[in-house]
């Protein structure tokens, strides 16, 4: 059963006289607990989509159902709350708050939300417990992502959308998210959102979209993705 449905999702920007489609009547699905990959090259509307289905921008035409609920439906109040409580967001440069430990960072998120995994359970699935008590000046690159992992995770989130997630990190640090990120995927449930133009991270989806000037060129299904070692 989908779990994520877009329906003729159309989204056009509109700046002066200049219109641009961004997302031309897009339809796809991803499963419940998938672990999903959406590539394309620069402007090919991947960060549009990622928008829409955060609850972030507001769609030109279509519904963009998540758990047969339809977002686009959606006033500002409740989409608040949507973004709060179903959505975890990771990022391409992370976006911790430098003044709070890595503990505190997990915490104020998980304080927010209603969520039944705890700051303690999250940092330990990142394997960041010895690091908590650090602030983020202290931490290198791989463990600020880890920090913006758990952060996310420890809302119990039911979408988990991460931009470019391994983007400013050498290849190593980058396949130990992946890792952690496909671990969590399998352990809660969650259906992971990857958005890259790193082709090589397709290899481990199981469902990968490709989107071309605003547009799906293809979604191709997996049975048994790799798994990163
Ligand atoms: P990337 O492709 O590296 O993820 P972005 O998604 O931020 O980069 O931007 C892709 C394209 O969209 C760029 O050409 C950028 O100029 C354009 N763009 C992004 N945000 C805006 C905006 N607010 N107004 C106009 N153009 C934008
Ligand atoms: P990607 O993330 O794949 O790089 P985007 O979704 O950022 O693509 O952009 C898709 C198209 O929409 C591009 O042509 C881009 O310039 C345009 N675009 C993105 N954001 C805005 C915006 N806020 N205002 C105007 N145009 C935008």
């Amino acid at each position: 059963m989908s779990f994520v449905e877009f329906q003729g999702v159309t989204k056009i920007y509109k700046s002066g006289d200049a219109t641009i489609k961004a997302l031309d009547n897009i339809h796809f699905s991803f499963e419940k607990g998938s672990f999903a990959v959406i590539l394309g090259p620069s402007g090919s509307g991947k960060s549009t989509l990622l928008n829409l289905l955060g609850g972030m921008d507001f769609a030109s035409e279509g519904s963009i159902l998540v758990n047969e609920i339809n977002i686009t439906k959606m006033d500002k109040g409740q989409l608040t709350l949507y973004r709060r409580n179903d959505i975890g967001f990771v990022f391409q440069f992370y976006n911790i708050l430098p003044n709070l430990t890595a503990y505190e960072n997990i915490d104020m998120a998980y304080r927010l939300s209603k969520s039944s995994i705890s700051s303690e359970e999250a940092i330990e699935a990142v394997g960041l417990k010895h690091r908590m008590n650090n602030f983020p000046s202290q931490l290198s690159g791989g463990e600020l992502q880890r920090v913006s992992i758990a952060r996310a995770l420890c809302k119990n989130p039911n979408i988990m959308l991460c931009d470019e997630p391994t983007g400013a990190l050498d290849s190593e640090t980058g396949k130990m998210i992946l890792k952690i990120l496909q671990e969590m995927s399998a352990k809660y449930n969650t259906t992971v959102i990857i958005v890259t133009h790193n082709a090589v991270i397709a290899d481990i989806a199981d469902t990968v979209l490709r989107l071309k000037d605003g547009k799906v060129e293809s979604v191709v299904k997996s049975d048994n993705p790799l798994k990163v070692e």
